[in-house]
């Protein structure tokens, strides 16, 4: 077999333009940069507001374990396959980030017979978003760290100034730092650190915003810090918020390309699951709405944070709720939470081990009931699964009366998940009662937690330390208990302990602290430890790149 990166090299891509004209649009309605990637044009997104919107499909997973579990491979195939059965398709994934990609995870554009292309660029530089944010979020604190020296004129506190400065590459030095060393015409010298870009408000900022003008308000509302009488400081007390959002207008624009098989895909914004919201922009999803009939995006790590916080917090901005999910399992995942050792995962047939892991399966199609959306399950098939594990899987989902279907687009292509199409049109047809789990402005954010912890989670309590009991008075105090709660928690585990696999229950899960992202419109939740700026493996995925004479990338997976 071979490997992604040849597999899309020896894919032939049509130019930009061609995959555009299957919206609808024409070569005035982009922003081509080079003959495969193109934004498209802002006035062209405004002309399309009052079109109807398309079906929307979210494409979620079970709780991820290290056998993996191809979440954006199957969005891939399901929206090829969409195509392939003559339904006028659009994908909307997020953007990769450099982090993972030099570090432990290779390249993010899908994988085998569904990727998105050209996946060399769109796994680096792409279109220069990622650039974009971070000179945004570092514009941000330079302008900080310069108020300060100029005279401190908001009276900041220099030891409680939250914002940080990011990159978008893993490197573990940088979490901790201290800068304006080497005397007074070098600035003031204070605690900081960095975070990995795509952890940033700024980028959740970007795919929250609805148009250039709620971007700039958005911006406005982020709290950089508290002054020496402990009240917030924003970025509209720097006045900042304008050049901000000039830095961030190209990036606001989705990036088109194509996958394999030439469906049209948007590839835009990618914040962290866990720190953040793990959606691709409202932007790029509502402006396929409008162009496609069928949508298919995704939503980062496993349903009870990616999917959880599409629905609350993603959802009441796009204002359109999802016709159906589409929840990924893979046998050798299910088998981990079953209790199958990494290890034997290929060569041992373990159907128990599939029917004990079942459970984890189990919660998240529940959890995705309790909305009211219709789910299906598709099963990503590998070639070690064998018969009997895959046939105990249907019959697990046969008795809970949800569809469940296998997909191999990774090995086949969109022939490969024509069923799963096919189920997925009628699940989009069936009754759908969204049922949010809370509306926000009316739920207190101890009642959301605990909503999101007993209903989504299937734990039992919440205990919250000190300081983060004091920081929900002050929250409340400055007006910030109508936000909704983005909980960041291991992915691992339905419960706030990695290695409790499958279905726990009666778990507390604890509130170390909570972060405020006002500008985004969120409260962070920070459960256990979650790292905001990751570190890199001994052997990082970047030992197998390279690039040849002739140009051609290697090793990118
Ligand atoms: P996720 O979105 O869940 O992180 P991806 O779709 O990015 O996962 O897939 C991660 C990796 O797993 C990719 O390199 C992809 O090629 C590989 N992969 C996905 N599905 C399969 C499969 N069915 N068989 C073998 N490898 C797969």
């Amino acid at each position: 077999m071979k490997n992604d990166i040849q597999i899309a090299q020896e894919n032939e891509m049509l130019p930009i333009v061609n995959v555009a004209e299957t919206l609808g649009l024409v070569e005035d309605d982009l922003k081509q940069y080079g003959k495969y990637k193109a934004k498209l044009d802002w006035n062209k997104i405004d002309s399309l507001k009052n079109e109807s919107d398309g079906k929307l499909i979210l494409v979620t997973a079970i709780s991820p374990t290290p056998a993996g579990e191809g979440k954006s491979t199957m969005t891939v195939g399901l929206g090829d396959a969409l195509s392939k059965i003559g339904k006028k398709t659009m994908i909307a994934l997020r953007e990769p980030s450099m982090g993972p990609t030099m570090g432990m995870k290779g390249g993010a554009a899908g994988g085998g017979y569904a990727q998105v292309q050209p996946m060399e660029e769109i796994n680096l530089h792409f279109t220069g978003d990622m650039h974009a944010i971070t000179t945004t979020n570092n514009a941000l604190a330079a302008f900080i760290d310069n108020h300060i020296q100029q005279g401190n004129e908001l009276n900041i506190d220099p030891r409680r100034i939250t914002w940080k400065r990011v990159l978008d590459i893993n490197d573990r030095a940088l979490r901790n730092i201290v800068i304006g060393l080497g005397g007074a015409t070098n600035g003031v010298p204070r605690e900081d650190g960095f975070d990995i870009t795509v952890a940033s408000e700024i980028m959740a900022i970007l795919c929250l915003a609805t148009s250039l003008e709620n971007l700039k308000k958005r911006l406005g509302d982020i709290v950089i810090g508290y002054n020496m009488n402990r009240k917030p400081v924003t970025v509209r007390d720097l006045q900042m918020e304008g050049a901000l959002t000039l830095l961030l207008k190209d990036a606001l624009e989705p990036n088109l390309v194509q996958t394999l098989y030439h469906t049209p895909a948007f590839v835009h914004g990618g914040p962290f699951a866990n720190i953040a919201h793990g959606c691709n922009s409202v932007i790029a999803t509502k402006t396929a709405l409008k162009l496609a009939d069928y949508v298919i995006t995704e939503a980062g790590f496993g349903a009870d944070l990616g999917a959880e916080k599409f629905l609350d917090i993603k959802t009441p901005v796009l204002e359109k709720t999802p016709d159906a999910v589409v929840m990924v399992a893979t046998i050798r995942s299910l088998k981990m939470h079953g209790g199958a050792e990494m290890a034997s995962l290929k060569e041992v047939e373990d159907v128990e081990a599939v029917k004990a892991g079942f459970v984890n399966l189990q919660k998240h199609i529940e959890n995705m009931q309790r909305y009211g959306i219709p789910v299906v399950v598709g099963i990503n098939q590998f070639v070690h699964d064998t018969p009997a594990e895959l046939t105990a899987l249907q019959r697990l989902c046969d008795e809970i009366n949800i569809p469940c279907i296998l997909a191999s687009t990774w090995e086949n292509g969109p022939d490969g998940g024509i069923e799963l199409a096919e189920a997925v049109v009628d699940a989009c047809e069936q009754s759908n009662q969204f049922q949010p789990l809370y509306i926000a402005e009316d739920t207190s954010i101890q009642e959301k937690i605990s909503k999101i912890v007993k209903e989504i989670y299937g734990g039992s309590d919440v205990q919250y330390t000190n300081k983060a009991q004091n920081q929900m008075r002050q929250f409340a105090r400055n007006g910030w208990g109508n936000f909704p709660v983005c909980m960041a928690k291991t992915q691992y585990s339905l419960s706030d302990d990695p290695k409790k696999l499958a279905r726990p229950e009666g778990f507390t899960i604890t509130i170390r602290e909570f972060v405020p992202k006002i500008g985004a419109g969120f409260i962070v939740a920070l459960t256990g430890d979650i790292l905001t700026m990751p570190g890199l493996p001994k052997k990082p995925a970047a030992l197998n790149m390279d690039v040849l004479e002739d140009g051609t990338v290697t090793g990118l997976f």
